[in-house]
């Protein structure tokens, strides 16, 4: 086992990473390098949506060990109070915007949810195969969980090594000064960022934006694959996953604007967030009165097809039995 090691990223692969190193038993010394603050990329602004079996068969096996640990960690440090885990069920929902007719009180439905807007309800997830985290919290609890783990602000510019000696450390930038951190190891963990210090591989980016509506009681633990037939005619389909004390919903990706090189940098488009919110205002009085208590965009890693077992899902192809039609 290496005694020295450093991990570049404090997205959730690299605190998730940092955390069990850093409980290993051999005891190693682990530094974790992020460039911004832990979780600012989209770690910290995803759905935070967990699924058991939504995976081709490469990474079935992954996505079931991940989905058993995240219950496992929620047990071991209070997760349920600290991250919001909680099993839930998740619905692929087709809605029209305002409609009186077809009034739909099904119990399936959320009850925030205006039930004459809702033509189509589709179960993909029930708490036995979905649950959900608050992404940022979990995040900044795996650093908090991590046992001796350093961690250094910093830019890593470059991963240090030659083909005979893979690996030797880092070289990074702090407040505009370089030095090198040596390692026997180092762990590349950044994200859309990755292809910038190992170019070989193919990872490129993406933006998504993102709002979250702050909520004063609890919602009932419904995640949201929507569909919402506009009254332009346009159909969009906002995710909608309702927390603790806020509900989130993201909208579409887009390549608009080129990768910054920090991801604190990532520039926001408030009109496309102001579209999000107006989008999920179809659906539910509870979201059109909130107060919206934050837009982001981060820029999340895109794989290239076409590598060998890259696997790319699409979550709403997830056949579920139709429970309301
Ligand atoms: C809108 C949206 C919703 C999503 N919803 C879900 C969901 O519900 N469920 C799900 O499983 N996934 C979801 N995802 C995907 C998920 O967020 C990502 O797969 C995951 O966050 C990637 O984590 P990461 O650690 O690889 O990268 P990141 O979170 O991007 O972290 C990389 C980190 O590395 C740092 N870094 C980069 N370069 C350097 C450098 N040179 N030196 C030092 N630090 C550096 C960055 O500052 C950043 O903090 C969603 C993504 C988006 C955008």
């Amino acid at each position: 086992m290496p005694q020295k090691i450093v991990v570049v990223g404090g997205g959730i692969i690299g605190v998730s990473t940092a955390y069990f190193l850093s409980r290993h038993p051999a005891n190693p010394s682990v530094t974790l390098i992020e460039a911004s603050s832990i979780a600012c990329g989209a770690s910290g602004k995803a759905g935070g949506l967990l699924a058991l079996d939504w995976h081709g068969v490469e990474t079935a096996s992954l996505a079931r060990l991940s989905y058993n640990l995240h219950a496992s960690l929620a047990d071991q440090h209070n997760g349920r109070e600290r991250w919001g885990y909680r099993e839930l069920n998740t619905l692929e929902v087709s809605c029209e915007e305002v409609s009186q007719a077809n009034q739909n009180k099904s119990s399936n439905i959320p009850s925030w949810l205006r039930g004459h807007a809702i033509r189509k309800v589709r179960n993909i997830g029930s708490p036995k195969t979905t649950a959900q985290v608050h992404p940022r919290l979990f995040c900044e609890a795996m650093v908090q969980e991590s046992k001796n783990l350093k961690i250094i602000r910093g830019y890593v510019t470059k991963i240090l090594g030659s083909a005979e000696n893979p690996s030797t450390g880092v070289e990074v930038e702090t407040d505009g000064v370089i030095s090198v951190l040596e390692a026997e190891v180092v762990v590349v963990a950044a994200g859309p960022w990755t292809t910038k210090l190992l170019p070989s591989i193919p990872v490129s980016s993406q933006r998504a934006h993102s709002i979250t509506i702050g909520t004063t009681n609890p919602v009932s633990p419904y995640a949201l694959f929507t569909s919402i037939k506009m009254r332009s005619g346009n159909v969009v389909t906002p995710e909608i996953y309702p927390r603790q004390h806020e509900i989130y919903a993201c909208g579409d990706i887009d390549k608009l604007v080129p990768l910054p090189k920090l991801a604190k940098d990532v520039q926001v488009d408030q009109e496309r967030c102001k579209e999000i919110v107006k989008n999920i205002s179809a659906l539910s009085e509870l979201l059109e009165q909130g107060e919206v208590t934050a837009m982001q965009a981060p820029e999340q890693s895109l794989e290239d097809p076409k590598t060998p077992g890259a696997v790319m899902e699409d979550s709403q192809n997830v056949a579920g039995d139709p429970v309301e039609e």
